[in-house]
């Protein structure tokens, strides 16, 4: 039995990295309808396209891990080599790090939390399967 650990569930045969990729550029990970988000981290209640309901997520603060993990990856090799290099006085390199923090992290929470999403669908996690196998394809 093969890969009985990583259910890929959805009709269309994708990855889990190509659904991911849907959620993060702001695609119903299901049809590749866009928008995913009505408001910057509210998803849409139901898709336009294909009907499926996005209350059923739970990404809860997963996506703000991923972002932040992100930002400080991205931020630390440049604080670090300006810092080392005295390019800069520490004020203005502390102003640099919380500005260029706040700016990355706010980028990528939307991106983040789509792939959450999506990766939750793609997964059958949290009522996506329930509400699937119950009624497929169609809204309640
Ligand atoms: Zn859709």
């Amino acid at each position: 039995m093969p890969h009985s650990a990583t259910p890929a569930h959805d009709s269309t045969g994708l990855s889990a990295v190509q659904i991911a990729l849907r959620g993060v550029r702001n695609h119903c990970p299901r049809c590749d309808h866009k928008p995913l988000f009505a408001r910057y981290l509210k998803p849409v209640e139901r898709c336009a396209c294909c009907g499926q309901d996005w209350t059923l997520h739970q990404a809860d603060d997963f996506p703000a891990y991923i972002a932040i993990f992100i930002s400080g990856h991205l931020l630390a090799p440049v604080l670090i080599a300006a810092g080392s290099r005295e390019l800069l006085p520490m004020g203005v390199l502390a102003l640099v790090a919380i500005i260029g923090a706040l700016l990355l992290t706010i980028a990528l929470l939307q991106p983040a939390k789509g792939a959450v999403i999506a990766l939750q669908y793609h997964w059958r996690m949290h009522g996506f399967g329930e509400k699937e196998a119950a009624a497929p394809g169609k809204p309640d």
